[in-house]
């Protein structure tokens, strides 16, 4: 059975442990502000004496827990959930988060945002153990390794940190444990976030992929979790927290996208706003690339700080050059490249009263295949644009990401194929700029971590793995 390369990179994980009968709820909201992380799946899975009860389905978070699917769960003060990142293939039932392993001695439910690059490797050596597997997915063999060490060791803190030293790659996880304990790890690069928050009105604490989820759950954001430190969370509280593993390789680090495109801009990620990071990118670019032009206007939605930015920094005004339609799900999933562009046009309708006649500095996060932009540049001119200036608040995107983006094949990559002046041309934009990455660098100079920009550098940790076994 072949492991999927590309599945689930960019999922949420949220976890909490209270003294309350409530973390279901709880993890239910957490998942509610966390979709913007994948919207192909969705699960809780909640502790219930020393059992654990769970639900997954396809779908987003309000579709999987709708019909009163939360009030069928037990009352418990632990629960770990899970959304799952949209792609073309892969999504079936069995490949969905939390995954649950049980063993000769208790059960784990784990929740995982990340791609390890040594699941192979792992399985095989589990399945020559004996453990069975369902699914495709890298998680499966995560959680699966966790459960065998845990056993080994006869200590679930012990286990998971033996197992963590056995992964390669990103792996952000909260593992609900059978023995009562919440403990969360984060790969030694810190790859994907992983924040703290704690519960303002009784004894609990929460662990989310972003910041941004805790306001909506009634937490409070503590700190992020350190590249290599696991927390345990016992009865509510905090009962141990280290460093525990240690980066194997310089040059790697947190995935700059998630400033860049992933996160939701009112996320604190080590240290940085999303929100700041991306105005900078806006200002640096206006520096970079100035444009004779009327106003501004920023691609719904993750173009839009970064063209707050641009419009500050150059004085042109910011416009809203469309309307988006909330809702439709993403059009960067669809399988076929027809329908991508429909999804686009359905997607954001054009205001035309605002663009007529003008000249027109476009802001977008980044250009992956090429297919947004060019239909958003027609749409533009359609409505009566006179000129379209296309500015990216990224660097071109030039390699395939083992550990994050939804790009199976470099072959898709527009700026992998052909120069930034024949993109231009083929979007039909009359002129185009990308920052450049020292520009991208200043922006999230804020950050306390490193940085993994492989997508864009071609460099780092990254590189050496993409000719392992994941195929
Ligand atoms: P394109 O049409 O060029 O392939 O898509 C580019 C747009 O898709 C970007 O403006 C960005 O907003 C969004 N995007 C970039 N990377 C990803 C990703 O990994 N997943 C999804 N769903 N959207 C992305
Ligand atoms: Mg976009």
């Amino acid at each position: 059975m072949k492991i999927e390369r590309k599945l689930h990179e960019e999922c949420a994980v949220f976890g909490v442990c209270i003294n309350n009968c409530e973390a279901s709820g709880i993890v239910y909201n957490g998942l509610l502000s966390l979709q913007h992380r994948g919207q192909e799946g969705s699960g809780i899975a909640a502790l219930n004496g020393n059992k654990i009860y769970c639900h997954k389905d396809i779908g987003i978070a309000s579709e999987v827990f709708s019909n009163n699917i939360l009030e069928n769960f037990p009352n418990s003060s632990m629960a770990v959930g899970h959304n799952r990142y949209s792609t073309t293939g892969g999504n079936t039932i069995e490949n969905l988060g939390p995954f649950i392993t049980e063993y000769l001695t208790g059960r784990i439910a784990v929740a995982h945002n990340g791609n390890i690059t040594n699941a192979k490797e792992i399985r095989d050596k589990l399945q020559n153990c004996g453990v069975r597997f369902d699914a495709t997915s890298d998680s499966e063999v995560i959680s699966a390794l966790i459960a065998y060490y845990i056993m080994k060791e006869e200590n679930s803190l012990k286990g998971i940190i033996k197992a963590a030293n056995d992964f390669t790659g990103a792996f952000s996880l909260v593992i609900l444990c059978g023995d009562g304990k919440l403990i969360a790890i984060r790969d030694p690069d810190g790859y994907r976030p992983l924040c703290i928050g704690e519960s303002k009105s009784e004894k609990g604490i929460a662990v989310s992929s972003e910041s941004c989820a805790f306001g909506g759950c009634g937490f409070e954001f503590i700190r992020d979790i350190m590249p290599g430190e696991v927390i345990v969370i016992e009865n509510g509280g905090i009962t141990y927290q280290g460093i525990e593993l240690y980066k194997k390789s310089e040059n790697s680090g947190l995935c700059i996208f998630e400033y860049v495109y992933f996160a939701r801009p009112d996320s604190v990620i080590d240290g940085l706003g999303v929100y700041e990071a991306r105005y900078n990118m806006g200002v640096f670019l206006a520096e970079e690339h100035p444009a004779d032009a009327d106003i501004v206007c920023g691609v719904p939605d993750s173009g839009l700080e970064a063209a707050a930015g641009y419009s500050a920094r150059s004085g042109l005004p910011l416009v809203s050059g469309f309307v988006k339609n909330r809702y439709i799900g993403r059009s960067f999933i669809y399988p076929a490249q027809s329908q991508r562009e429909n999804a686009v046009r359905l997607k954001l309708s054009p205001l035309a009263e605002n663009i007529k006649g003008k000249r027109i500095v476009l802001v977008d996060d980044s250009i992956v295949r090429g297919t947004t932009n060019k239909k958003i540049a027609e749409i533009l001119k359609n409505a009566g644009a006179k000129e379209v200036h296309l500015r990216i608040s990224s660097p071109p995107f030039r390699f395939a990401c083992n550990y994050g983006t939804d790009i199976d094949d470099e072959e898709n990559l527009i700026a992998n194929k052909i120069s930034i002046d024949d993109i231009k041309t083929k979007i039909g934009a009359d002129s185009l700029g990308y920052i450049s990455i020292d520009g991208l660098y200043k922006a999230c100079s804020k950050c306390r971590v490193s940085f993994c920009a492989y997508c864009f550098t071609g460099d780092g940790a990254n590189k050496k793995v993409r000719k392992n076994e994941l195929e």
